[in-house]
């Protein structure tokens, strides 16, 4: 079988890649390791800036149909500290949060409606070049298939720990584990997103679809390892018992709440900038970067990528490799920068006191953090792109902006840092 683009993975990066591309007339395969509808660790917030992606996907109307209330305020939860802000206003209004069981099968099934043809359950086994054309081996249940393409994007993920696109890495202490866990009940205000930051982790609570709060948490392997000594039980349920003794906010917010099904836990987790584009390989989604999930951005990165993917593909054909490479780091290498500068804020224990204070004093910082991860951001066009993709767009924030601000958000963190170092010593 002969097709235009195999696009490995369903996620919300290789979903909308499908969709898109199938729906301006590319013959596309759709390649999906596992069952749908499946549960998956994540945070499943979508910020508004995602929207028009949303809408270019032709699922938007049934997203906000599923979808948890509009989210309008940004909290930190700190020890002791509660603290609220708004979040910025994006132009298509508020994000909202979805399961992944719904979010995931909605994007596949757009683009199965767009004309991508689905192989699932179907894992790529291996992948060669002959000429221009790349071979994609398929491993069902029973039989293998072998599938070919033009054009190949990798959109499986940042989970693969074996194969082709297996992103691996040393153990180490400070590798982070993720948790995520649905409660019924609880006290946690509508439209309010609490970012938790406690010893070892960093985590966020929001209220999903059908009346479920979603918590999911990342947590240092050493830390880990303390809060199962400390509290017992498995791992999921003792780092929610470190999460509900160190963080006043959230104890308050779950207070009378319920788990529902199991609590899934996976990791480590690698976050950083990695090949966007690599021996005709097109990379999307968490595969080609990852941003640490304290800013709750990597579903809408995924689907902005392969937007940004699909609209370079268009333009430039197979040949678009390069520029899809840089138009992917100015897009969102400065997000990446400042999840990994909060996610570090969050789990040290003099910076997160320091930060704690400086958010009390001024509540603003965490709308200026939220712009800072993208939360208003709009997805950029490529210069010259033709796409007949018809959704508004408005330039980013330049990138040397956020740079400077960024910057000056450190250096205002490490003011406070020392000011509170010196105050323990006082
Ligand atoms: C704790 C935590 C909280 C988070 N919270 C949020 C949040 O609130 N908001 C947010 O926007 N993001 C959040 N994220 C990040 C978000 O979950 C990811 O960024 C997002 O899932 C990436 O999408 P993707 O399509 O790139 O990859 P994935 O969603 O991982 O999809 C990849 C797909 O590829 C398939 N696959 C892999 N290999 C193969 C193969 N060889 N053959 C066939 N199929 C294959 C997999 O089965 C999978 O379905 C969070 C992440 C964590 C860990």
């Amino acid at each position: 079988m002969q097709f235009d683009a195999a696009v490995i993975g369903s996620g919300p990066a290789g979903a909308t890649a499908a969709r898109l591309l199938a729906q301006l007339g590319w013959s596309v395969a759709l390649i999906e390791r596992n069952g749908f509808p499946r549960r998956k660790v994540c945070g499943e917030f979508i910020s508004a800036a995602t929207m028009p992606v949303l809408e270019a996907c032709g699922v938007a109307g049934d997203f906000l149909a599923l979808a948890g209330p509009p989210v309008h305020k940004v909290a930190a939860y700190a020890g002791d500290t509660v603290v609220e802000a708004p979040l910025p206003h994006a132009k298509a209004g508020w994000g909202r949060a979805l399961g992944r069981e719904h979010l995931d099968v909605l994007l596949r099934d757009a683009a199965v409606a767009a004309g991508a043809m689905l192989f699932q359950p179907a894992e790529v086994a291996s992948l060669s070049r002959q000429a221009d054309r790349h071979i994609l081996t398929l491993r069902r249940a029973d039989a293998a298939d072998e599938i070919c393409a033009r054009v190949v994007i990798a959109a499986c993920g940042s989970w693969n720990t074996r194969g082709a696109f297996a992103v691996t890495a040393t153990s180490r202490p400070s590798d982070l584990f993720a948790f995520k866990a649905h409660f019924r009940g609880g006290a946690l205000a509508d439209g309010v997103m609490p970012l938790l930051a406690f010893p070892g982790g960093y985590g966020g609570l929001v209220h999903s679809d059908g009346g479920r709060v979603t918590l999911s948490c990342c947590v240092r392997r050493d830390a880990l390892g303390r809060a199962r000594e400390i509290h017992g039980g498995k791992a999921g349920e003792a780092v929610i018992r470190h999460i509900l003794a160190s963080t006043e906010g959230a104890r308050r917010a779950l207070q009378g709440a319920m788990v529902e099904d199991a609590i899934l836990a996976t990791g480590p987790i690698r976050p950083g900038i990695r090949a966007r584009y690599c021996d005709g390989i097109f990379f999307a989604g968490n595969v080609a970067g990852e941003a640490h999930p304290i800013i709750a951005e990597g579903i809408s990165m995924a689907m902005q990528s392969s937007w940004l993917l699909v609209q370079r593909l268009v333009a430039d054909g197979p040949a678009a490799g390069p520029n899809h490479a840089r138009a992917w780091k100015r897009q969102f290498a400065a997000r990446l920068h400042a999840a990994s500068l909060f996610a570090w804020l969050a789990m040290n224990d003099h910076s997160r006191a320091a930060a704690a204070q400086l958010i009390r004093a001024f509540p603003s910082i965490l709308t200026w953090g939220a712009t800072l991860s993208g939360k208003s951001a709009s997805v950029m066009s490529p210069p010259g792109s033709e796409t007949g993709i018809a959704v508004p767009m408005t330039p980013p924030e330049p990138t040397a902006q956020n740079s400077v601000r960024l910057w000056l958000g450190f250096g205002a963190m490490c003011v406070g840092m020392f000011m509170a170092i010196l105050n323990k010593r006082a």
